[in-house]
């Protein structure tokens, strides 16, 4: 796909890979991309990229892409090929059979943070207006969810509240749970300037991240917290924060809810949360943990940025909490250079919460249950709307094994492949009557399908994606579908094969229905989007042209709100059966469950999923580098080579998710967050032993 000759012309576009939203000019010759160039003109990345948005587009033009419907009677039976129409006409039947006969709550959907906001808004509106009940979520679930819970709670928004760039800003950056070189390369260069310029660089995490190593940076604190123990971790920089009067009580008195304020400070001020209380359950030596908490609170501007090794844990949510409270309480909220950030995963992990795929939140996180938001959407799409909140995903899959939920539509995502409990997904998928899958690849998800739909690229169609710093950016068609169809006609298609008519001729006649019916949206078109270049929420009639930094005056819920944030200990304990805690990551040059970079023709893809554990691990065990290793869990079993690392501290192990054989999620286990369900991919006890190559 790569070639050198001159381009004919170019469009210029956003990454579809992390939540970074790198801007892009796609260069052309004919039909043929030939070169990926960073933009210079790019509000997020200001021309720089990290290898997978310049080179990891080949998957596109993939041989193994879908490009014609496929549907069969049943999941033994053999694909057969078909035509647009007779596909969507036979899912179309298979759901009002299904309806007609379990009821409506009987079917959902799953939305995609890959897909686009449009794209992702239709699927949301299809469940809600064709098929009758709130039954939608989003892979945003298996990631960011707590943090869609925890800010709203705390601080009023679903979101961030920094720009990238106010990282230039900060004069102390705690890092927590997140490897921002690898997962989020471009901002992790950024933040490297920082902390080349003289900022503090705190990092919380089990593992020694490749952020510890950036040249110049003697004085960084690394704080390598056992698995599990976050919240704990927390509690105790707060109570520093507290005891040795730390706090900004000018900040507390005007901006925040001092009756919340003052039972959080009796809670923290507690001696059970001190760093040398705590230290027995986070490994963390007490004065480290002093040292971190005096850095941050007296650093000037204290930035806080964190990632999925908070969210996706039992007490994600909490933590998410407990990270907010300690930003209110030193006032690191409301300017440049503070904030709390969460670095999303995938490129629309924002939008596609924003756009209302959640089961309790339609469009721009308005409860189902608000009368008159509600009212609003009942008028625009002429429907009655359920007031009930629907099924999470974990609630679909126990629904479906139980007989009550028959048929699913899963645009974008390889649930089968990333959720945890992979038998248990599997088991769920089979008990559907009608799983409609549609993908730009024959995914793991859909071996277990009634209906394939071929999916488009980001390259194939017009849209916009929301990246971490809530900043909406183009993406633009840059070739003609694969298939024929780009995703949101294909949705489009399905409604009015439903009876439910959706008229749009163009995606950006989407986003105007979006900005009518979400009033942090309110302000935002396509045409405003041509002339700014990017628009970060909230863009309304207050804010015209968006808002770089959140709560710089006040918060929406009025004043922020601190919670007490108690620490439960994980259930996944390690124990004489399994000695072991695993944490799961992953590295710059793969993505997620690579099915795009996997498919992209040049070398660097070509790696494998190991096992990373410490040497004196290895050493009581007899395990070598390069060894197999079966990993047994609660849940099952799985076989990784060994690489010793002395990045991991002794007792915890660690391994990516890219290969469809590594099984990672195969010994993940149950366990989630008490208030969003998003899966404890981040603490697994297991047991390592040395076994023959498999
Ligand atoms: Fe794409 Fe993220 Fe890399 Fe930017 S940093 S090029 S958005 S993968």
């Amino acid at each position: 796909v790569i070639d050198a000759g001159q381009p004919e012309h170019s469009v210029i576009t956003t990454c579809a890979y992390c939540g970074v939203g790198c801007s892009f000019e796609a260069q052309m010759k004919g039909d043929q991309l030939v070169r990926m160039v960073p933009w210079k003109g790019g509000d997020a990345n200001h021309g720089h990229s990290c290898v997978k948005g310049r080179f990891a587009f080949g998957y596109a033009s993939h041989p193994d892409r879908i490009t014609t419907p496929m549907i069969r009677e049943s999941i033994d039976r053999p694909w057969r090929p078909v035509g647009w129409e007779e596909a969507i006409a036979f899912a179309a039947e298979r759901l009002q059979a299904i309806q007609a006969e379990h009821g409506r709550e009987s079917i959902g959907g799953i939305t995609s943070s890959r897909c686009t906001n449009e794209e992702t808004y239709l699927v949301q509106k299809l469940i809600r207006a064709a098929f009758g009940n709130n039954n939608t979520d989003t892979c945003a679930r298996v990631c960011h969810s707590p943090t869609g819970y925890g800010l709203k709670t705390t601080l009023g928004e679903s979101a961030g509240t920094q720009t990238f760039d106010s990282v230039m800003q900060a004069d102390a950056i705690i890092v927590i749970g997140a490897n921002p070189t690898d997962a989020h390369p471009v901002f992790g260069s950024l933040m490297r300037k920082r902390l080349r310029q003289g900022a503090s660089l705190i990092v919380a995490d089990p593992r020694r991240i490749d952020l510890l190593k950036t040249p110049h940076l003697e004085d960084a604190q690394h704080l390598p917290l056992r698995p599990g123990t976050n919240v704990a971790l927390i509690n105790a920089l707060g109570h520093v924060v507290v005891t040795e009067g730390l706090e900004d009580h000018a900040f507390i008195a005007d901006r925040c809810d001092t009756e919340a304020y003052r039972a959080w400070r009796d809670f923290i001020a507690e001696e059970r949360h001190s760093p040398e209380a705590s230290e027995a359950i986070t490994g963390v030596a007490a004065e480290a943990v002093r040292q971190a908490a005096r850095t941050y609170a007296t650093a000037g501007n204290g930035a806080i940025y964190y990632g999925l090794g908070v969210t996706e844990h039992s007490q994600g949510s909490t933590m998410v909490m407990g990270i907010a409270n300690l930003a209110l309480a030193t006032g690191n909220i409301g300017r440049e250079g503070v904030g709390v950030n969460p670095l999303r995963g995938q490129n629309n992990v924002q939008g596609s919460c924003d756009m209302g795929s959640f089961p309790h939140e339609l469009p721009g996180y308005q409860h189902v249950a608000d009368i008159s938001a509600r009212g609003r959407f009942e008028d625009a799409w002429g429907v009655t709307l359920d007031d009930e909140p629907g099924l999470r995903i974990p609630n679909m899959f126990d629904a479906a094994i139980e007989g009550s939920f028959k048929a699913l539509y899963v645009q974008g995502e390889d649930i089968a492949q990333s959720d945890p409990n992979t038998q248990h997904v599997e088991a769920a998928l089979s008990s559907l009557d009608c799983l409609i899958v549609q993908d730009i690849f024959l995914n793991e998800t859909a071996k277990y399908a009634h209906v394939l739909l071929p999916g488009s690229s980001f390259l194939e169609k017009d849209g916009t994606f929301t990246n971490a710093e809530r900043r909406i950016n183009r993406v633009r068609r840059v070739m003609p579908p694969l298939a024929g169809k780009a995703d949101w006609e294909v949705t489009v298609d399905l409604a009015r094969a439903l009876g439910y008519p959706m008229e749009y001729a163009h995606p950006s006649e989407i986003m105007d229905e979006i900005a009518r019916l979400t009033p942090t949206f309110a302000g935002v078109s396509y045409a405003k989007l041509e002339t700014h270049g990017s628009l970060q929420w909230p863009c309304n009639a207050e804010r015209p042209d968006g808002t770089p930094t959140m709560h710089e005056v006040d918060f929406p819920i009025g004043r922020g709100r601190f919670a007490i944030t108690e620490y439960v200990a994980t259930e996944e304990r390690s124990n004489r059966r399994f000695p072991l805690l695993l944490t799961t990551g992953r590295i710059l040059s793969q993505y997620n469950v690579g099915a795009q970079t996997r498919r992209t023709d040049n070398q660097v893809w070509h790696d494998e999923d190991v096992l990373e554990l410490h040497p004196s691990d290895a050493e009581v065990r007899g395990i070598r580098n390069g060894d197999w290793l079966g990993i047994t869990s609660r849940a099952g079993q799985t076989v990784l080579r060994a690489r010793l690392s002395e990045r991991m501290q002794p007792g915890v192990v660690y391994t990516t998710f890219h290969h469809p054989g590594s099984g990672a999620n195969v010994i993940t286990t149950d366990s989630s967050d008490w208030a969003t369900n998003c899966p404890e991919y981040k603490v697994t006890a297991v047991q390592v032993e040395k076994v023959s190559r498999p």
